[in-house]
C-alpha cells in the first residue's frame, strides 16, 4: 500500500478502508459529508458506487500509473525528466519513452505522432532556452509569441487529461 494522500486537501492524515477507498476526516467535515477517495486514481469516491472495494471510476489504473512520480533520468534520453509513463492522446494507450532519438514518439497502437514531453502531434522541440537565445540574438526581431507562431515544447502534466 502506497502512502494515502487526499486529492482534496493533500492531508496524508486519513483512513484506509480498502485496498483502494479512503476516507479523509478534514474534508468530511468540512464538506459535511463523507469524503471518500480512490488512493489510485486520486478521485472522489462516487457516492453512489455499488462496489466499496473496487474503484469504478473510468480510467482508474490509468490515472494511477500517469500520477507515478517516476521519471527518466537517463542523462542520454532526449525525454529525460518525463513522467515514466505517458498516455498517448489519441488512444489513451499507455506508452514509454525508450530513450532514444528525438522527444517525439509513435503509438504502436494508433500510429499517432506525438511529443512525449509536451504531448503536441505538432512539437518541433522547441525548447525554453530556444526562445532565449532568439531574443538575445534577434531582438530586432521581436519576440516570438507563443501559441501563435510557436509553440514551445515543456513537460506537461499528462493526468490531467483524463
Ligand atoms: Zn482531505
Ligand atoms: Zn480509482
Ligand atoms: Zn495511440
Ligand atoms: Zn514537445
Amino acid at each position: 500500500m502506497s502512502t494515502a494522500k487526499c486529492p482534496s486537501c493533500a492531508s496524508s492524515d486519513v483512513g484506509v478502508l480498502d485496498s483502494q477507498r479512503a476516507v479523509c476526516g478534514y474534508c468530511s467535515k468540512v464538506n459535511r459529508r463523507v469524503f471518500q477517495f480512490c488512493c489510485d486514481c486520486q478521485r472522489e469516491w462516487p457516492r453512489d458506487a455499488s462496489s466499496t472495494s473496487a474503484c469504478m471510476l473510468p480510467d482508474c489504473a490509468l490515472r494511477a500509473a500517469l500520477l507515478s512520480d517516476t521519471k527518466i533520468s537517463d542523462p542520454f534520453s532526449s525525454a529525460r525528466g518525463c513522467p515514466f509513463f505517458r498516455a498517448c492522446p489519441k488512444c489513451k494507450a499507455l506508452l514509454t519513452h525508450n530513450g532514444k532519438g528525438c522527444p517525439n514518439i509513435t503509438c504502436p497502437h494508433c500510429h499517432t505522432y506525438f511529443c512525449f514531453r509536451c504531448l503536441s502531434r505538432r512539437c518541433i522541440g522547441l525548447m525554453d532556452f530556444d526562445i532565449d537565445y532568439h531574443i538575445d540574438y534577434f531582438p530586432q526581431r521581436g519576440p516570438l509569441r507563443h501559441g501563435h507562431d510557436i509553440s514551445i515544447c515543456r513537460v506537461v502534466d499528462n493526468s490531467l487529461n483524463f
